[in-house]
């Protein structure tokens, strides 16, 4: 029987960006190459997308804006990464629907609507939620979980620099070694700093799995991980 059948991809904004630009058109490629190997094994999947690339509320309060509105600026950043999925997707004849977690008038993108956001899903439409929760004082880590649990998804699939989730920095301690499972409890008690407590008590107590893998890699580490291949970490 099959693990997944819906699927949340958690990215984070400096995953789409490269040295030179903050939404590099190659990674935005290999998104979509990625997701469409995904929509292939017959597997749903929805996106939600960061904004660390563009900004981040924290870091906008360092240059004296007020955390509110360094948070909304952090939010509409997502919403513009989103954007930018979206028209990729659309160049490689990707069915997709942006959402927002607030509303945002002109059709620039829908508000999000759990109903319709499984609707589309179910019709093997991408969905692509930006604006996080659409509150302030929350991550778009939170807001993916929010959002899997929302839409009735099997796992959150968290893509990040590293192949997995690690005793220690791999990139500090050569003697770090990954972990292959973790339970919630042990994620939180270790203070690994993979996603922020919020979000992996809503995970807990929702009954859906966090799986943390590496996107920077020149294999589609995502697709191996769906056909059963032991990589990553799964917290569970
Ligand atoms: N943000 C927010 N509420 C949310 C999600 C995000 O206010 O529910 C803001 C916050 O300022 C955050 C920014 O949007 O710093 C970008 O999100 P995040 O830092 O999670 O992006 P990532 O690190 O994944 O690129």
């Amino acid at each position: 029987m099959r693990k997944y059948h819906r699927i949340l991809l958690k990215l984070s904004g400096e995953a789409l960006a490269s040295e030179n630009n903050s939404i590099e058109p190659k990674t935005l490629d290999k998104v979509a190459e990625i997701v469409k190997s995904v929509l292939d094994l017959d597997i749903e999947i929805a996106i939600v997308i960061g904004g660390g690339n563009i900004f981040r509320g924290k870091a906008l309060v360092q240059k004296g804006i007020n955390r509110v509105t360094g948070d909304h600026m952090g939010m509409l950043a997502t919403v513009i990464n989103a954007l930018a999925l979206a028209d990729n997707f659309s160049k490689h004849q990707i069915k997709n629907v942006v959402m927002s977690g607030f509303a945002i008038g002109g059709g620039v993108c829908e508000e999000f609507n759990h109903t319709r956001a499984k609707h589309l899903l179910s019709q093997k439409t991408v969905t692509i939620f930006s604006a996080g929760t659409g509150s302030p004082c929350f991550t778009t880590d939170t807001g993916a979980t929010l959002r899997a649990i929302e839409i009735g998804a099997d796992a959150v699939f968290k893509a990040t620099k590293v192949d997995g989730v690690y005793s220690s920095d791999p990139l500090k301690n050569p003697q770090a070694s990954r972990y292959k499972s973790l339970s919630f409890d042990e994620a939180i008690s270790k203070n690994l700093q993979i996603m922020d407590t919020a979000a992996f008590a809503m995970c807990r107590e929702n009954g859906v799995e966090i799986c943390v893998f590496s996107m920077l890699d020149d294999n589609n580490t995502l697709l191996e991980i769906l056909n059963g291949k032991p990589l990553g970490t799964i917290i569970s």
